[in-house]
């Protein structure tokens, strides 16, 4: 839609409190009287205030509720009435932080059409219903787009002929499966594919009685790269980093041992896995090491140039050596990696053989 500022990835559309409250917060002091409060309401054109006492702290929260609840009431003298007296003290308030797909349940099963927003002690905002309403209203239009869109895809893959249609139905398919099993982020498997893999290849070297090697790869202290250079840029390492592990496989100049049925998957995070069916022990080592010398001695480039070097700890398991089953793998892999990060990090670990060596 043109002239319409949109971010179609749904997961970026306003996930948190403070991307859709009302950012000034209309206030009125405890002594006020009804009248006053409701002129500056008015005057704001809002459903509701915040009630502030001298020192600036919030002590209640006055609302188009309250007014009504007490317009029936006889003795009600608007002018008169001093605000504090009919006001919610303590309201429920909410955190800016707050994810707002944990909030859906509580803000209905509250019944409030206003709550205070609060970051670090301090008042920041105002969440309404309407804003409520909006954010709702938006995602239902990015949705009827993102539909529109396939629609109109379908139309045009009518009017081609029967071998083009074919062709590019095959292609649809392949790109359906492709985006199931791998990892947005990266474009390397996910975890959901590695599983699979994973019990797949454990029954085959049981049965053929061969090795398979497990190495989980964890970024050092990336936290501390998130910090310094925030979100955005850290996934933009994140997708560097994978490139590097996928050029092991695909290049296979960097790493001519890991070979094309060898398995690079995202396990989650900053935390990666490479699968190396018919691989022992010995050679699994010799891999995770080339690894970490590839990372620790290249840089990574976030898109503005500028460059930093990240480091990897990498814990390594053998089957049938440290396990038998894709538990016990995942469990010996994941505890040598332990072992590699408490010896100081950058480092690669061999899991402990099952006889407890
Ligand atoms: P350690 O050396 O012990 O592994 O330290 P660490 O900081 O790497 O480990 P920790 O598990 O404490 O923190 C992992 C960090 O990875 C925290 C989180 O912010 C970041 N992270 C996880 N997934 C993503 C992601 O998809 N994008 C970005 N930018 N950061 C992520
Ligand atoms: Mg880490
Ligand atoms: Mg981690």
């Amino acid at each position: 839609m043109p002239g319409h500022e949109r971010n179609n990835d749904r997961n970026d559309v306003s996930s948190y409190v403070r991307d859709i409250m009302t950012h000034g917060v209309v206030t009125a002091a405890v002594d006020a009287t009804v009248a006053e409060v409701v002129a500056i309401m008015n005057n704001a054109g809002v459903g509701a205030a915040v009630i502030i006492e001298d020192d600036g702290s919030a002590s209640g929260i006055f609302t188009e509720r309250d007014l009504l609840l007490k317009i029936i009431d006889a003795d009600f003298d608007i002018d008169k009435t001093p605000v504090r007296d009919v006001m919610t003290s303590q309201p429920q308030t909410i955190d800016a932080d707050a994810r707002l797909s944990t909030l859906w349940p509580r803000i209905n099963e509250w019944g409030f059409r206003h709550i205070p927003v609060v970051a670090e002690g301090a008042l920041v905002g105002m969440l309404s219903l309407r804003d409520v309403f909006r954010l709702r209203l938006w995602n239902m239009e990015i949705q009827l787009d993102q539909e529109i869109r396939s629609l109109q895809h379908l139309r045009s893959l009518l009017q081609l002929n029967t071998d083009e249609r074919a062709k590019e139905l095959l292609r649809i398919n392949e790109r359906l499966s492709e985006l199931a099993l791998t990892d947005d982020l990266t474009g390397l498997y996910n975890h959901r594919y590695l599983v699979r893999r994973l019990q797949e290849e454990v029954s085959r070297s049981q049965r053929t009685k061969t090795e398979l090697s497990l190495l989980f790869v964890d970024i050092d202290r990336f936290k501390q790269v998130n910090d310094a250079y925030g979100h955005v840029a850290g996934d933009q390492v994140l997708r560097r980093f994978a490139d590097i592990l996928r050029n092991t496989v695909e290049g296979g100049s960097v790493l001519a041992r890991i070979r094309r049925h060898d398995v690079v998957a995202r396990y989650g995070g900053e935390e990666f896995a490479l699968l190396l069916p018919i691989t022992g022990t010995d050679a699994a080592m010799v891999v995770a090491e080339r690894v970490r010398n590839t990372v620790a001695t290249t840089p990574l480039r976030f898109d503005d140039g500028r460059e930093i070097h990240v480091t990897v700890s990498i814990g390594v398991a053998t089957l049938p050596l440290h396990g038998c089953s894709e538990e016990a793998l995942l469990v010996a892999a994941d505890e040598a990696l332990y072992r590699a990060k408490s010896a100081g990090r950058n480092r690669v670990e061999q899991a402990r053989d099952v006889s407890g060596k």
